[in-house]
């Protein structure tokens, strides 16, 4: 079929779609449901689950998604949506680094009621499937298409060899975009699972060297040292480390499937680990960080695997005393509260905690999950409050109350301690940076966290240098006339 020779009408009421964000979640959500998009949306309510009034503040969830797809070698990322989200989030793709071009299907009114936005996609997918540059082509419906119902589940599933993944990742069914990261994530391992059993399927190219040993699947973005660190921590089990997903390339998935577990070391990522489930792979959650979290991990994958005691006791014996040694050799000494929606909060908490921190409160974007449950035990028997979906509310509530040495957080959290003259980190770019397994994750954060809290007299001097500037009526410039005009503010 040619991409004009049919016309797949959507639905032919959409809501008030260019409100986007502004149109609300009950809105928008009605309408995706009208359109046909139930079934998806109940399984991104199963997948990702929040309460009636958890949905955490966060930045646009597509960005995820958006973020996998342009990290990944020889795939064409293209975005369907309104044209202000599209530019928000090829703004955000760019500010971290993204070195591709991101695809773009626009639309209007008009072409969105007709079904044209869909006839307009399938064209650009045909343009853009040209195997010598691409192994797949990823398009994303942001809110407004997925609320009339584009059905990118009918566009074709592969055109001149290139795959194509047609993916919904509305701001109404996906809570944060680290749960988007896993929407396309999941969908390309599904993808790739239905290739494995349809026949043989391309080799990877890390098998050309090394074809021996049972793989473990790393699931998160992680810092790339961990992965060699989890590798080299695997070797007395007979295991080494397989890819991470989400890969960085196609093949990967193959071999990430052929893996004999997987390490849900980032605990959201719910249709990855189905994926794997229907692949027959066992799953294991935490991650190998510091003394307990590394025993505890291996003594559990040694476990799922059926391995000799012998060979587990080995592993663990490796890495414990140079954990320890190294905890001991970087102490923290500093209450703190830790936030973010990384998905990795709680076991940076752990690291904390064995450095000697005195860490209060953690609060995660994500929902609780099986591959969190043991970590948030592990913090909540030491006294730790874990908040799951946890909003801007909840985190600022911490710092008031625990009032921290230090606040680890996202940007308006690290705004707010900033005003309190707490000294404070953001999470994404300093913390979830960084490497956090084994023996190389142990004395990671030492440094930067010591520095931080030892900063805090600069903090006060600030502060009371700078008492009552940029706030009320101090903030701007108030002019004699402006003063005159709304009867209020203080002349600068
Ligand atoms: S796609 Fe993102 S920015 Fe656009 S309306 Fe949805 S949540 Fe908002």
């Amino acid at each position: 079929m040619t991409p004009s020779d049919s016309v797949i009408a959507v639905d032919s009421n959409p809501p008030k779609e260019v409100a986007g964000c502004h149109a609300g979640e009950e809105v928008m959500r009605d309408a995706a449901e009208k359109a046909g998009k139930s079934a998806q949306l109940e399984q991104y309510d199963k997948d990702y689950p929040t309460g009636p009034h958890d949905q955490p503040q966060s930045m646009c969830p597509a960005f995820g998604s958006l973020r996998v797809g342009l990290r990944m070698r020889r795939t064409a990322t293209v975005l369907s949506g309104s044209a202000c989200c599209v530019y928000g989030l090829t703004f955000t793709s760019h500010f971290y680094g993204a070195k591709r071009t991101v695809g773009y299907v626009p639309f209007d009114s008009e072409s969105l009621v007709t079904g044209k936005l869909f006839e307009d996609i399938r064209e650009a997918v045909h343009e853009l499937a040209n195997p010598d540059e691409y192994d797949a082509v990823v398009v994303i419906n942001l809110c407004v298409p997925t609320a009339s119902g584009v059905p990118l589940d009918l566009l074709p599933r592969e055109v001149n060899g290139v795959r194509v993944i047609g993916i919904d990742v509305p701001g109404f069914g996906v809570p944060t975009h680290a749960e988007a990261k896993d929407v396309l994530a999941g969908a390309m391992l599904g993808y790739a699972r239905g290739e494995i059993q349809s026949g043989p399927v391309a080799k990877p190219e890390s098998l050309t060297t090394d074809k021996t040993g049972q793989t473990v699947a790393l699931v998160g973005e992680i810092f790339p040292v961990d992965a060699i660190t989890i590798s080299r921590m695997l070797g007395p089990m007979g295991l080494k480390a397989g890819p991470v997903i989400p890969t960085r390339q196609w093949r990967e998935l193959y071999s990430a499937l052929d893996c004999s577990a997987v390490a849900m070391l980032h605990p959201f990522y719910a249709a990855t680990a189905r994926e794997f489930k229907a692949a027959g792979r066992p799953l294991v959650g935490s991650a190998p960080v510091g003394v307990d979290g590394t025993r505890d991990w291996l003594a559990h994958l040694g476990d799922v695997l059926n391995l000799p005691k012998k060979k587990i006791d080995a592993a663990i014996n490796a890495q414990l005393s140079a954990i320890r040694g190294v905890l001991e050799a970087n102490p923290i000494d500093a209450r703190i509260t830790l936030s973010g929606y990384e998905g990795s909060e709680l076991i940076v908490a752990r690291l904390l905690i064995e450095s000697g921190a005195n860490v209060r409160y953690v609060g995660s974007a994500c929902a609780k999950s099986d591959w969190s449950a043991h970590d948030c035990e592990w913090l909540e028997s030491r006294g730790v409050s874990v908040k799951f979906r946890a909003s801007l509310e909840d985190d600022l509530y911490a710092i008031d109350t625990f009032e921290p040495d230090i606040a680890i957080g996202t940007t308006p959290v690290v705004q707010h301690a900033k005003e309190l003259s707490i000294p404070s980190l953001y999470f994404t770019n300093l913390i979830s940076a960084r490497p956090l397994m084994g023996v190389a994750g142990a004395g990671s954060l030492a440094q930067v966290i010591n520095t931080a809290v030892a900063g805090r007299e600069r903090f006060r001097s600030m502060e009371s240098f700078f008492a009552g500037v940029g706030s009320g009526t101090k903030t701007g410039i108030w002019t004699p006339q402006i003063i005159e005009r709304h009867g209020m503010g203080e002349p600068g």
